[in-house]
């Protein structure tokens, strides 16, 4: 078969002389490679640039292509394009072929048979597209991809539809300690690699996920190549076709150790916080009630010592007496309500409170305290506003506060000190609040960010429970209690209480 009759049994307008000159022309043209072989597949048409890949002047120097094919590819090849010539099936092919220079480059070669009437083979027609360069732009891009894969910050992993484990990335291998180029050898070790306690869980869950296409989401220990396991946080998303069927999965794991240990370590640190917290409000507890209690029975012996004085007196002073003997019962009154009020704490009764005269509930302690401050020559003035409203409070609270405060006033003033004042304010702070005031001429506070730190004290014999559990009763009417120096001498120590607060929210 001539080179030109291979293409002449195409009619096309005009002669069948022109059109097989132009059919030359435009094969002989064309940048690709144009073939035709007789049905045994020995080369009868081979255009130019074909000819000058291949390095040949004439036909009679090649007999086929298939010694040209890169070993590699040869045997494949050469099956595959026996069984068309064989069967008449189309050839279709990606294969090296190795060019005049001696270099092989990548084809993609078609080829088709042309039959006869009796339906036999008369010749195969076929063209090789040189895909060399598309092949070494796919080779670097997946080149790319993989290292982009690798250099992941993450454990990445790709599954089967049934589950088997066809990828794992570098990352992952180098923690597995597996071999990442041997992928038979993954799903060996896939059934080793969870801990103990933790692969059944996974198995059911990626069980289920499999076969239901949802996502898959767990935490789960993983074997390190070094024999220690590390918590993981895994999901794997399925990668669908265009019908919707699960293709592949992939999955993405990361280490999550350090986070899992942190949280582990805060969690011990709040339960050694709650146990510590437990212990400090028990003694503190405990201080508050021994405080409590010791004010009044402080002042029950000194009673009881002022009651036998004044009896043993010559003469007796009957009255003076009394008077003692009456403020050991009021005292022994405050203990029994104290205790009271402890009990009704632990039974978190709150406890009833009542309207009252802040003014008329100065001077009842003024009046409760009058030995103490007549020990102590000391001088109040009272600074009590006429137009202060009613509040709602616990009158024993209250009475206990502002007690405390007067005390410390009078204790922080030594008896060198020529002023010992102590001024009592009331006053209204806005519409709704009032604030009551005790100031005193005294050394002023040391530390005064200390004062409401439990057991802070700067006296001998001194608890450091007053000012905290001053703060904490009038914060618990929905006050404020705060202490300052005074500009010049002293300190003062000052609190708030609401007005009118309906008696549901106090
Ligand atoms: P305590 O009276 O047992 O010391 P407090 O809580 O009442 O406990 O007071 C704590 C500390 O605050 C006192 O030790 C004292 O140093 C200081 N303080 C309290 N009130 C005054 C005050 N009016 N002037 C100066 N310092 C005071």
């Amino acid at each position: 078969m001539s080179e030109g009759k291979a293409l002449s049994k195409v009619d096309q307008s005009g002669s069948d002389r022109d059109f097989a000159a132009l059919a030359r022309d435009l094969v002989d043209a064309l940048p690709g490679h144009l073939w035709s072989t007789d049905s045994g597949g020995r080369f009868t048409y081979i255009n130019p640039s074909m000819r000058e890949y291949f390095g040949v002047g004439s036909l009679t120097e090649e007999s086929d292509w298939l010694w040209r094919v890169h070993p590699d590819d040869h045997d494949a090849a050469a099956a595959k394009w026996r069984h068309s010539l064989h069967t008449g099936e189309i050839f279709k092919g990606e294969h090296r072929l190795r060019g005049a220079d001696g270099e092989y480059r990548w084809f993609r070669i078609e080829g088709r048979p042309s039959w006869d009437t009796y339906h036999r083979i008369t010749a195969w027609h076929g063209q090789n597209v040189d895909m060399e360069d598309q092949k070494a732009e796919l080779k670097a891009r997946t080149l790319e991809l993989s290292l982009l894969v690798d250099m992941v910050p993450s454990h990445l992993w790709r599954l089967t539809p049934d589950g088997t484990t066809t990828l794992v990335n570098k990352r992952m291998a180098d923690f597995l300690g597996l071999d990442v180029s041997n992928v038979s050898s993954l799903e060996s070790v896939m059934d080793t690699i969870f801990h103990p306690d933790d692969v059944e869980a996974v198995g059911v869950e990626l069980t289920r996920c499999l076969a239901s296409g949802d996502r898959f989401s767990m935490r789960y220990r993983l074997l390190r190549a070094d024999g220690a396991y590390r918590w993981m946080s895994g999901r794997a998303e399925p990668l669908r076709d265009q019908d919707g069927n699960i293709v592949q999965w992939f999955g993405l794991c990361h280490d999550i150790e350090d986070q899992v240990q942190a949280t582990a370590a805060l969690r011990r640190s709040a339960e050694k916080l709650a146990q510590a917290t437990q212990a400090a409000n028990l003694s503190q507890l405990s201080a508050s009630i021994a405080h409590e209690i010791n004010q009044p029975l402080a002042a029950i012996a000194a009673d009881s010592e002022a009651c036998s004085r004044w009896l043993s007196a010559d003469p007796p002073n009957v009255e003076r007496g009394r008077r003692a003997a009456e403020r050991i019962s009021e005292d022994v009154g405050a203990v029994t309500d104290v205790i009271a009020r402890i009990r009704a704490l632990f039974q978190h009764k709150p406890q009833a409170r009542t309207v009252e005269d802040i003014n008329q509930l100065i001077n009842e302690v003024l009046s409760l305290m009058s030995d103490e401050i007549a020990a102590t020559t000391t001088r109040i003035d009272t600074e009590l506003d006429p137009a202060l409203p009613q509040v709602l409070v616990d009158h024993i609270q209250v009475q206990q506060i502002l007690v405390n405060l007067i005390r410390n006033g009078i204790q922080a003033m030594d008896s060198t000190n020529p002023l010992r004042k102590l001024r009592i304010k009331t006053d209204r702070d806005g519409p709704n609040t009032v604030v009551i005031s005790v100031e005193d001429s005294g050394s002023g506070f040391s530390d005064p960010d200390r004062v409401f730190e439990p057991f802070f004290t700067t006296k001998s014999a001194g608890m450091g429970m007053g000012l905290p559990i001053c703060r904490s009763m009038v914060e618990s009417h929905g006050g404020h209690l705060w202490v300052k120096n005074n500009e010049t001498v002293g300190a003062t120590v000052a609190f708030t209480l609401p007005i009118g607060l309906p008696a549901e929210q106090v």
